[in-house]
């Protein structure tokens, strides 16, 4: 039996087994090799192992891990990809593990692989043979770009425990809401022509126009109607974010674009902000026959909020010493939810970090980690 990493070992091979995920093809990898470490680990403390391929992924993997049996107990969940990184604003190798001024430097040190070194450590000695609920471990695939593994692991329903906890970085605040995000595309098609001649054709871009005035006034509604003073942008927001159309001063233009996002409040589904979005360009679409269309761009990330009270929120406050809070930044947890348990997003470093060059754990967070998951497994597990 090889010796199990300590933490800083843990955490090197896992930076060191890059898994970025990118809608760009030339950018997105693969991350059996990082599942495979993850598996070999868990393994030899006694979990048993389930890795699955993410259908519609370039090669990607969710792994379940699981000590113990019966109904219920804990889910540790994180995703196992980082994302893209600019190596010139990098001041050493992302994929190296820097240690330097207390802090532990590498892409993915806090979102999120470092958290996977911090379950490896709480588990090491673990007494399985006096677990008397079940300890699971999650590692996903592609959260970084369409979530397709969690997706798919909800859409499984292997197991239900009881209580999840997200480790993503929140600077061990436990998070309990943030919005949902979806972005359309509407497409207006009128007919070009020859400028003189207006007669001739339809103008995408006068459609266009009367679009973007339903859309404004849509905004409004949103604001008007829906409130929740957890977040520090109370409202459900609509961004106008792109635009294109036309290709000349003379000539009518033909065609139109018009990219969005709309970030909905806990309680609103994505079904329905599409129903509002479809019911704004209802009385357009009416006028203008076959010209106007939307269209998703990415897949839509639900919004989610772990209602309270709830014994699992009260306990995260305590042994963190924070009190619970909403975000502004999606995360698995709408899709974790699925699986029916109470659910929290809860985990070291901090937001700021991620996605950032420079990324860093810092030690700081390292013994409350520690003692926040020791707690959480003594608590249900055992
Ligand atoms: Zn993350």
């Amino acid at each position: 039996m090889h010796q199990l990493p300590h933490f800083s070992d843990a955490l090197k091979q896992l930076i060191a087994s890059p898994s970025i995920s990118s809608t760009q093809a030339s950018w997105d990898q693969g991350n059996l090799d990082i599942i495979q470490i993850l598996a070999t680990w868990f393994e030899q403390i006694g979990f048993s192992i389930d890795i699955q391929k993410v259908p519609d992924t370039r090669n990607k993997y969710n792994l379940l891990a699981k000590l113990g049996s019966g109904e219920g107990g804990l889910l540790l969940a994180g995703h196992s990809d980082t994302v893209p990184f600019d190596e010139n604003r990098w001041q050493s190798d992302p994929l190296k593990v820097v240690d330097k001024d207390d802090k532990f430097y590498g892409l993915g040190t806090c979102d999120m692989k470092g958290f996977f070194a911090f379950i490896l450590q709480a588990c090491k000695n673990l007494n399985a043979s006096k677990l008397k609920k079940p300890l699971y471990i999650l590692a996903t695939a592609d959260e970084e770009t369409t979530m397709a593994g969690a997706r798919f692991f909800a859409q499984q329903q292997l197991m239900k425990p009881d209580v999840a906890i997200i480790g993503e970085p929140t600077n061990l605040v436990p998070v309990v809401m943030h919005k949902g995000h979806m972005s359309h595309r509407i497409t207006i098609q009128g007919q070009s022509g020859h400028s003189s001649k207006p007669s001739l054709g339809v103008n995408a871009i006068e459609i266009m126009y009367l679009v973007i005035g339903e859309l404004i006034s849509l905004k409004e509604k949103l604001i008007s109607n829906y409130h929740n003073q957890a977040f520090d942008v109370t409202a459900p927001t609509l961004n106008l974010g792109a635009i294109k159309g036309g290709d000349n001063a003379n000539r009518i233009c033909g065609h139109c674009e018009l990219d969005l996002d709309m970030r909905s409040l806990p309680g609103m589904t994505d079904a329905e902000l599409i129903n509002l979005l479809a019911g704004a360009l209802a009385p357009l679409a009416e006028k203008y026959p076959n010209r106007i269309s939307f269209d998703e761009l990415h897949p839509s990330s639900p919004s989610f909020e772990q209602k309270q009270p709830s014994d699992f929120v009260s306990l995260a406050e305590e042994i963190s010493g924070h009190q619970c809070c909403a975000v502004n930044y999606a995360t698995e947890a709408p899709y974790i939810q699925q699986l029916g348990c109470q659910t929290i997003v809860l985990g070291p470093g901090s937001i700021n970090q991620a996605h950032q060059p420079n990324e860093f754990l810092a030690y700081s967070e390292i013994d409350k980690t520690n003692l926040l998951l020791a707690a959480m497994i003594n608590q249900y597990c055992f």
